[in-house]
């Protein structure tokens, strides 16, 4: 037993912890958990916990069921609405086949692998989330019409708002979880907030989303609200993006930090960014991987749908934040597609794949542009290069269906079953009348 390992015993034996939730990610980016008692740890941390995966998405094929779910010791910690005494904490698992090798479809290790090539290639990647919510009246119903808890905008001061006690509440939990807030504000829509993580390693981020999102649940309704990540619940108001500032370290180095040059950005970064670029159309449909995430892409309101890069220019898929000269270690860019409801594994594993390939292969950079790429005509953007995000779920899928990167960084296994579970989704939705279509032309056709 390793030293970590010890560390979790000793601490459930001092602080009376009574059920240890093992906590792993489904393929669509849905929290799994299951609870044992400590007396099972030991042989958990030897042999891992054996489980059904038949049942989780895109875990199994029927005919090899079994799985194993192995704690990492790293990721322990109390869950501070379960109480102080007589206790629950949880781990993260890494999901291993009974043979004991990693799952190819376990979503922790696509992100392992990556963060694996980056390691090869001399890099640690870095991630920092903006992670927008909308905080609603409950009860909620998806047939009633959704009452947010203030009328609040970009940056307001809400007098005896809800939404202070909310997030005083639940980054005070969060903080108490080791995940450490920089930042936190109302966004632009009514009862929409911001909480921006500090920024570190990717697995450590991706953990903490998933930790994150269960947190902003619990407190939610603690507070008698409902906290939704869906990317665009209402038509009228912007959507709930999770931009993310994205950087790569060569030991302590800043890799994207060059003095001297265009925002500081280093020959790396710009590589990166073109890596990016290129690919973004490709790994869209698991950056915002629902029907309704392309309702807040193509809804205006800040959300990218055009592929161009700059510094002030909030239309920009890609954009430099906070740049001033001398800034040294903080040169970083942000990605601003992906949504709140994506799988933060999968997702930061293309990101950075994409990155690494635009440095693998030198491509190079278009010029920033500091237009609203969203107020241009099409004969503007078709002269200026600015190709379009996938409009659509459906879309986004051909796409992705021919793309080398993307079957490559997800493996077979993981980019078949998202494929299928996606196309169904896709499916389901196209075969609706909806009330727009009813409202139009029951009464005229
Ligand atoms: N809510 C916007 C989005 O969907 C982002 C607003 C902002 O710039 O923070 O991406
Ligand atoms: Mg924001
Ligand atoms: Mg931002």
């Amino acid at each position: 037993m390793d030293r970590q390992q010890e560390f979790v015993l000793r601490t459930i034996e001092e602080r009376d912890v009574r059920f240890i939730r093992l906590w792993f990610t489904d393929v669509l980016g849905m929290m799994k958990s299951v609870a044992i008692a400590p007396a099972e740890l030991e042989s958990a941390f030897a042999e891992g916990i054996g489980f059904d995966g038949s049942a989780i998405e895109g875990l199994t094929r029927v005919y090899e069921a079994d799985m194993i779910a192995k704690p990492d010791p790293t990721t322990f910690q109390l869950l501070p609405w379960r109480g102080e005494t007589q206790g629950t904490a949880r781990m993260f698992c890494d999901i291993l086949t009974p043979d004991g090798e990693p799952s190819l479809a376990d979503s922790r290790n696509v992100l392992k692998r990556a963060l694996a090539k980056a390691a090869e290639m001399g890099f640690t990647f870095y991630t920092h989330p903006e992670v927008e919510f909308y905080l609603f009246e409950q009860p909620v119903s998806p047939d009633k019409p959704l009452i947010p808890v203030d009328q609040g905008g970009y940056f307001d001061h809400v007098a005896r708002a809800a939404g202070h006690d909310f997030r005083r509440a639940a980054i005070t939990m969060l903080e108490s979880m080791g995940i450490s807030v920089e930042f936190s504000h109302h966004e632009a829509g009514p009862g929409q907030n911001e909480i921006d993580l500090r920024y570190a390693d990717a697995l450590t981020t991706a953990d903490n989303l998933m930790t994150f999102r269960t947190v902003i649940k619990e407190v939610a309704i603690e507070h008698n609200l409902f906290a939704s990540f869906m990317p665009k619940p209402l038509a009228q108001h912007p959507g709930s993006g999770m931009h993310t500032h994205l950087s790569l370290f060569e030991g302590d180095r800043n890799a994207f930090h060059e003095a001297g040059a265009r925002f500081e950005l280093s020959r790396t970064a710009r590589h990166f960014i073109s890596g990016i670029l290129h690919h973004s159309a490709e790994i869209t449909a698991v950056t915002n991987q629902y029907v309704n995430s392309y309702k807040r892409l193509w809804g205006g309101a800040e959300a990218p749908s055009w592929v161009s890069w700059g510094h002030n220019n909030r239309s920009a898929l890609v954009r430099v934040p906070m740049y001033k000269p001398g800034k040294g270690n903080s040169s970083r860019i942000e990605y601003r597609a992906i949504d709140s409801a994506a799988n933060p594994y999968l997702t930061f594993a293309l990101v950075l794949t994409a990155g690494l390939k635009g440095i693998e292969e030198q491509y190079d950079l278009v010029d920033p542009t500091e237009d609203d790429v969203a107020e241009l005509t099409d004969a503007e953007r078709n002269a200026l290069g600015f190709k379009p995000l996938p409009s659509s779920l459906g879309n986004a899928l051909k796409i992705m269906e021919t793309s080398e990167l993307v079957a490559e960084t997800l493996g077979e296994h993981v980019f078949e079953y998202f494929l299928r579970n996606k196309r169904q989704e896709w499916a389901d939705y196209r075969s609706q009348v909806t009330p727009f279509e009813l409202q139009r032309l029951l009464n005229t056709l």
